[in-house]
């Protein structure tokens, strides 16, 4: 089952999406209580697909696999490293990522993002998986010159546009998460190919050490940290974010609007 919010004459709404049928199946309200279809189908060129989740926050994790650690210089974190990108960066599949004149060097981050279904206080690692609603991509965008620079990373990861999301949630037994692999490609080329297996801190582990500190709501997300491989974005470039057997995102990168 793949879960899509999208917009139509005006109106959000969320539905099962069908992409080789090219439908969206309209359902009631949000799919944290029930997913429960209200009859309503639209083909998908009629409807704006949106960030699958309009998250209140997005905690992402640094560093959560060994050669992306390598590759960026630092040692393996002994405890999962986590900052929060901004709600507002948050961007559509197929929206544009704009540059800034702030930085002189964008580059994408293929992850695996995990969606909260279900509010998570205080959760234990066995208990983990009745509080995720389902997994899609994201593309924790960094102005990598600015992250160094800042030491924190609230700038550098915080610019509007830099949180591409989508396309669709996937839900339910009909993939196996420990299989799940992590592809990014720039302009077609591959230039990240991680698998989730391969996380220090497991997805478990991650909701269990996230919510002892903050609350996990319905629609949160967690960016679960990128593979080796990252690299700058140019203006004119287009992104892809894939985890085969859950949605393959697209972005193209536009220069900075001086309008
Ligand atoms: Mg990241």
């Amino acid at each position: 089952m793949r879960i899509a919010r999208y917009e139509h004459d005006g109106r959000v709404r969320y539905g099962l999406v069908d992409p080789e049928g090219g439908i969206v199946r309209e359902i009631a309200g949000d799919p944290f209580e029930r997913v429960e279809a209200t009859g309503v189908a639209r083909r998908l060129e009629e409807v704006r697909l949106l960030a699958p989740v309009a998250p209140g926050k997005i905690v992402a994790v640094g560093l959560n696999y060994k050669d992306h650690a390598r590759e960026m210089g630092k040692k393996i974190p002994e405890e999962p490293l986590l900052f929060l990108k901004a709600a507002s960066a948050l961007n559509d599949p197929g929206g544009e990522i704009v540059y800034t004149s702030q930085s002189q060097r964008l580059d994408y981050e293929a992850e695996l993002a995990v969606v909260i279904g279900r509010k998570a206080k205080n959760v234990k690692e066995k208990d983990a998986a009745a509080h995720i609603l389902g997994y899609t991509c994201i593309n924790d965008v960094t102005a990598r010159d600015l992250q160094v620079k800042d030491v924190q990373y609230t700038r550098a990861k915080g610019f509007d546009t830099f949180c591409p999301l989508g396309v669709a949630t996937a839900v339910g037994p009909d993939f196996d998460l420990a299989a799940l692999e992590i592809v990014g490609r720039v302009n077609g080329a591959v230039r990240q190919h991680g698998r989730a297996s391969d996380m220090i801190f497991p997805i478990p582990h991650l909701l269990a050490y996230i919510s002892a500190i903050m609350t996990l709501e319905p629609g949160d997300v967690v960016a679960t940290g990128t593979p080796e491989g990252v690299g700058p974005l140019l203006a004119g470039d287009v992104v892809e974010v894939e985890i085969p057997g859950v949605a393959t995102m697209r972005n193209p990168v536009a220069a900075e609007r001086t309008a």
